[in-house]
């Protein structure tokens, strides 16, 4: 429960995988690798380990110092305690980050995994020797803290010491809290990471060309954006093979884990599932609730685009594995330079110091784009500490869907380079406002595509590919989350639950959404199995449903507005996480808290829709 710090992964389960059958070339991304020498110069560097000794002496210092004594603070101490409380953190920070970038570059070295490892264990340690800092400000008494809270020395930490007391009701005493945390390690921890091992080295075994061949997830993920529908197909299969040989571990990886949070939302006396995630993303339940209902009430209009995607494909009616099956006009390779004008000019015309911000990414080296081997496949911006500046890591293969991704994580880069002023803990926002710069400056590029675009079949694939991006941020993040609201209802009611019973979950949390449009065979049935996010996140997912439809409100107002909403859209950013997001966003006079809210986007996605029906004649 210490402050968490995101860095914001592109890990979405937009369409289910990312830059899979890349050609090793990279159009033009090769050299294109970040200089992480601004964090340190090697793993060698005498200066890391010192970093981590420093946070670990300094945390002992600062535990003798305040151990016990919370309670007895004035407010000019506590924002002083405070300040020294991120001062012991930032050197273990910056090592961590520095760790993560170097194994997320070059997985294969062992020294760079040690490294990891050796980092996150020191964390454990300094984190322990600090647990008591929260625990004792979050055990003051409510007058005692609303005192504190309303002196104006603790003005700049007041919604760092609000956040942390919401975990109130729900924290443990230090002794337990220590336990829960220690035994983690081998038991949520571990299962998730068994997870990541089975899947990682999980065998598909895949039909082509009448031979049978295993392939890796990743690969056969890629089959189902094949043109040919027989591949997609065999995909398919595969992928449902794959599951289905080892479904039995995987079950159980998925009841354990289910189980262990139903025991320890018991502990903490949180009551539905969700209400833990809800408290981490700042939202309020009810605002959660209507997301979701005014999702739901539009799913006749992802029944509308698969119906006009089938017609579009030439098929009679789409099968559960066409709907990656890519539009034609897709095609076509933008070298990586392209990219960075496409993406640069976009910025530029909404904002010139957004531009800027974005240019050093490139001009500085904070990005590392080029396909390597051992390098991390898909993409992520990661914030670092403060006084450095984020990092970008790409796989950029030149097809357009890369091009959105370059706009993607520069969003994040720019959202987090203009917030770092905030300091380690309110640089990053929660997860529902994380996507909001990124996911906004995918729709900059993509309207400046669709401007700059002449041909007609280009055009409606662009929008094509738009509009099912947004779908898959909306939509089907929205019927993941229903489906892990059943699981985890029927868990705590039905005990262990068979893997039967939670393919039916899953088929009756999505048949709702596809209604009639999508055949959805026996396989699909399986196909939760390996999104991730079940595992390692619960309940993670209707965050990317809140930001893609705040996207779409903001860029509404940008049309309403004009010139006059960039500078409020640029102190939104710049916030970062300094106040929850209802507070910022009714700055700019959004009210989230609006059942009616979320339509607005909605109504957009619709007018896309419609563009390209009408595209399609
Ligand atoms: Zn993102």
């Amino acid at each position: 429960m210490t402050p968490s710090r995101t860095t914001p992964v592109r890990t979405v389960p937009l369409a289910e995988t990312d830059g899979a059958g890349a050609n090793m070339e990279g159009a033009g991304a090769a050299g294109v690798r970040w200089d992480l020498s601004h964090l340190f110069e090697g793993p060698e560097d005498p200066r890391l380990e010192q970093a981590l000794t420093r946070s670990l002496e300094s945390a002992g210092a600062f535990a003798a110092e305040y151990r016990g004594r919370v309670a007895e603070l004035t407010a000019p101490e506590l924002a002083d305690a405070l300040d020294a409380y991120e001062g012991v953190q930032e050197p273990s920070a910056r090592a961590g980050a520095y760790a993560q970038l170097l194994f997320a570059g070059d997985t294969t070295t062992p020294r760079h995994g040690a490294l990891l490892q050796r980092v996150q264990e020191r964390g454990t340690e300094i984190r322990n020797l600090l647990l008591f800092f929260e625990l004792e400000w979050v055990a003051l008494g409510d007058e005692h803290a609303n005192a504190l809270l309303d002196d104006p020395a603790l003005a700049r930490r007041r919604h760092l010491l609000v956040a942390m007391r919401r975990y109130r009701p729900h924290v443990l005493s230090e002794p337990e809290e220590r336990v829960l945390g220690e035994m983690a390690n081998t038991g949520r921890h571990a299962m998730s990471r068994l997870f990541d091992e089975i899947m990682s080295s999980l065998p598909f075994p895949v039909e082509i060309d009448g031979e049978t061949r295993e392939l890796g997830e990743e690969e056969v993920l890629s089959l189902l954006y094949a043109p040919q529908r027989d591949v997609r197909r065999s995909g398919a299969r595969g992928l449902t093979e794959g599951l289905r040989q080892n479904a039995r571990t995987l079950a159980f990886i998925f009841n354990t884990l289910v189980h262990d949070k139903a025991i320890e939302d018991r502990l903490r006396h949180y009551g539905e599932p969700m209400q833990v995630r809800n408290l981490a993303n700042e939202i309020e339940p009810e605002s959660v609730d209507s997301l979701i209902s005014a999702s739901v009430a539009r799913y006749p209009l992802v029944a509308r685009y698969y119906r006009l995607k089938a017609k579009l494909l030439g098929v009679d009616s789409l099968a559960d594995y066409d709907r990656y099956a890519p539009i034609p006009g897709a095609e076509g390779a933008r070298s990586f330079d392209d990219a960075r004008r496409i993406v640069l000019d976009a910025y530029g015309d909404f904002a010139p110091e957004m531009a800027d911000v974005a240019r050093r990414f490139f001009d500085e080296r904070w990005i590392d784009a080029e396909l390597r081997p051992g390098k991390r496949g898909g993409a992520f911006c990661a914030s670092t500490v403060p006084s450095v500046h984020p990092y970008v890591l790409l796989n950029y293969t030149g097809n357009l869907r890369d091009v959105m991704t370059v706009a993607h994580e520069l969003g994040h880069g720019v959202h987090q380079h203009l917030a770092a002023p905030h300091g380690l803990f309110e640089q990053d926002t929660p997860l529902t406002t994380a996507e909001t710069a990124s996911v906004f400056g995918e729709m900059l590029v993509f309207r400046r595509l669709m401007r700059e675009e002449t041909d007609p079949r280009v055009r409606l694939a662009l929008l094509c590919g738009k509009i099912e991006d947004a779908f898959a941020t909306v939509f089907r993040q929205v019927a993941m989350t229903r489906f892990e609201q059943s699981m985890h209802a029927a868990r705590r009611e039905e005990g262990e639950l068979p893997i039967e019973r939670m393919n039916e979950l899953w088929m009756a949390a999505n048949r709702p959404m596809f209604g009639d449009s999508v055949e959805l065979t026996e396989d699909y049935g399986w196909w939760w199995l390996y999104i991730p996010h079940f595992v390692h996140s619960p309940f993670y997912c209707y965050a990317y449903a809140y930001g893609e439809l705040l996207v779409l409100a903001l860029l509404r107002r940008y049309d309403e507005e004009g010139a006059g909403f960039v500078p409020r859209y640029l102190e939104l950013l710049a916030a970062g996480g300094s106040e929850t997001p209802a507070v910022l966003l009714s700055r700019i006079d959004l009210d989230v808290t609006d059942p009616g809210f979320w339509d607005g986007g909605l109504a957009l996605l619709e007018d896309l829709v419609i563009e390209a029906e009408t595209l399609a004649g």
